[in-house]
């Protein structure tokens, strides 16, 4: 099975424009880095990432996408992002990560993010097989079980 393009086009693109219908700032591409969690990277692996060019660090997506894609689902992620990770370098103004601003954060977005989901999903088609996209081949058709 490719996992060449883990998401949905279509629920991404609807997700892009729920988010700008309801006044979210939306960034239509990037690459997620997945790390094991729950913790906060290291500054190492942190400048890392942004030189591989790696916009979101998260401690989803993965194997949440790989098991959407498996089964055949029309699976997209949005990011709320929420810090710069680490800091931003030779910008002592914006500071590392902390467990208190990352919750702060969620508490005064959780309402877009709502506004946001409930703009997007009586927006998608009620048929997922009437998507354009090939979500639904990623494993082929599902036979059913057969006990012997
Ligand atoms: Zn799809």
């Amino acid at each position: 099975m490719s996992f060449a393009y883990p998401y949905c086009a279509v629920v991404a693109a609807a997700a892009v424009a729920a988010g700008r219908r309801t006044g979210v700032t939306m960034h239509e591409r990037g690459t997620v880095v997945v790390v094991q969690g729950p913790r906060f990277s290291t500054r190492a692996e942190s400048q890392w990432f942004r030189a591989q060019g790696w916009e979101v660090v998260n401690m989803t997506q993965y194997p949440e996408a790989y098991l959407a894609r498996e089964l055949g689902m029309h699976y997209a992620g949005i990011a709320l992002i929420t810090d710069y990770d680490t800091g931003v370098e030779h910008d002592p103004g914006v500071d590392a990560v902390t467990q208190d601003r990352v919750f702060a954060f969620f508490e005064e977005n959780l309402h877009r993010m709502r506004d946001l989901l409930l703009d997007l999903i009586p927006r998608l088609p009620a048929d997922p097989s009437s998507y354009d996209c090939s979500c639904t081949e990623a494993i082929g058709p599902l036979e059913p079980h057969e006990d012997s």
